[in-house]
């Protein structure tokens, strides 16, 4: 009896050891299990979010974009794993023929560059719509705040002349794209009443800007933004000029060149050519850094052809010691541009529409728009990937990549 006690109560003793030594073991195995992981990364993240990878610690990954007939956005389609350094292919998501034929997605369609002047209100309206002048150079604010609300209610969506030229269209699905400029640097284009208590410019809200801040509140998606050419004497408002450019470049506008003075460049010298254009570029270089576009407005429009012998200069030049480039040439034009990935894009020679009334007749904003119903751009949503109809490959300027054409009839 005695014996079998003694051995009972050395049992009970050892137990919390016996804890202690699994613990111990459990703990261990996992530790060596951190050190040396093993992942097949082929089965355990193929099909997965990107998301999930990149959670993992102590690994380089190198990703690179591709659309896929299969996988959603973001999701990983492949990986190569060369020790520590994971090659990874992520969709940039799928492809999808019955959307692009039912929003006739078609992104060799053509794009309007709209062309606007000043926005002035008189006391009465003589001329044909919204009108201020007989040429339909200038608009009314209740026109140009119509105009907006137009161009949202049809489908279309700003973007910066700038990507454009680029070849950056980034709209959303179904939906097309519109750039607004302004020649002149008019003080309607801008007008400040004074100042905040804080400092800032009170914009007057029947200036062309003060409409535009407007519409982007009532309407974020437009995405409001628009390119100003704009001569020496910048808007014309001394005091208020450097904050005005401040303004517009932190909310989304541009700023380009309209030469020094306004210059109609078929009476002038080469030499003065370069003055007028290599000047502005300086200043507004010296103003804006980078975030000047280089865009140059023809002065009225002129010339009209690009082989007259000051276009070059017009281009490229160099004015007293200064080496400029013009990045893309705006003309007063009629009707909208080529997408940027038609073969016969010329970024040096851009026509614009007039933004006018004239009952529907030359080229006026009803024309431009009912005719752009024929071949208007139309966005598949993805900004990397260029969604065309099939019978429209022969238009495609082959420097372009990453292209999706699709049969308009299934
Ligand atoms: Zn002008």
């Amino acid at each position: 009896m005695a014996k079998r006690k003694k051995i009972k109560i050395k049992y009970k003793n050892f137990l919390p050891i016996i804890f202690i030594i699994i613990l111990v073991i459990i703990l261990t195995r996992g530790q060596d299990k951190k050190e040396e992981p093993i992942i097949n990364f082929q089965k355990d993240y193929v099909g997965k979010e990107i998301s999930e990878l990149q959670k993992l610690e102590g690994y380089k990954i190198i990703e690179e974009r591709q659309f896929s007939d299969i996988y959603d956005k973001n999701i990983i389609i492949d990986i190569k794993d060369n020790n520590k350094e994971l090659n990874v292919i992520v969709s940039n998501g799928k492809i999808n023929d019955d959307l692009y034929r039912e929003k006739n997605v078609n992104e060799l369609g053509n794009v309007p560059i709209m062309m606007y002047h000043g926005i002035i209100d008189t006391e009465e309206n003589k001329y044909t719509g919204g009108n201020v002048d007989k040429n339909g150079y200038n608009r009314t604010s209740k026109a140009f705040r119509e105009d907006l609300e137009f161009y949202y209610n049809n489908g279309y969506r700003m973007i910066r002349l700038d990507d454009y030229v680029d070849g950056i269209i980034d709209v959303e699905l179904g939906f097309s794209p519109i750039i607004l400029t302004f020649d002149d640097g008019n003080q309607n284009n801008f007008n400040v009443l004074g100042r905040n208590s804080d400092g800032s410019l009170q914009i007057d809200p029947n200036s062309a800007v003060g409409i535009l801040e407007e519409f982007k509140k009532k309407h974020p998606d437009m995405h409001v933004t628009a390119t100003f050419f704009l001569m020496d004497n910048l808007f014309n408002q001394k005091e208020y000029n450097e904050d005005i450019i401040k303004f517009l470049i932190n909310n989304g506008y541009d700023i380009g060149n309209h030469t020094t003075n306004h210059s109609d460049f078929t009476k002038i010298s080469i030499t003065k050519t370069q003055e007028v254009v290599g000047k502005m570029h300086q200043k507004l270089g010296d103003l804006l850094g980078d975030k000047y576009t280089k865009i140059l407005a023809l002065p009225f429009g002129s010339p009209y052809k690009k082989s007259h012998e000051n276009y070059p200069y017009i281009l490229k030049g160099n004015y007293n010691g200064f080496e400029y480039e013009t990045k893309a040439a705006l003309r007063v034009g009629w009707e909208p541009e080529v997408s940027p990935f038609n073969k016969n894009f010329d970024k040096d020679f851009l026509k614009r529409c007039r933004a006018y009334d004239n009952n529907g007749k030359e080229f006026d904003i009803e024309m431009v728009f009912k005719n752009l119903e024929k071949n208007r751009y139309v966005s598949d949503g993805n900004k990397d990937l260029i969604v065309i109809k099939n019978s429209d490959k022969s238009k495609l300027n082959e420097k372009y990549e990453n292209i999706h054409i699709y049969e308009e009839v299934k």
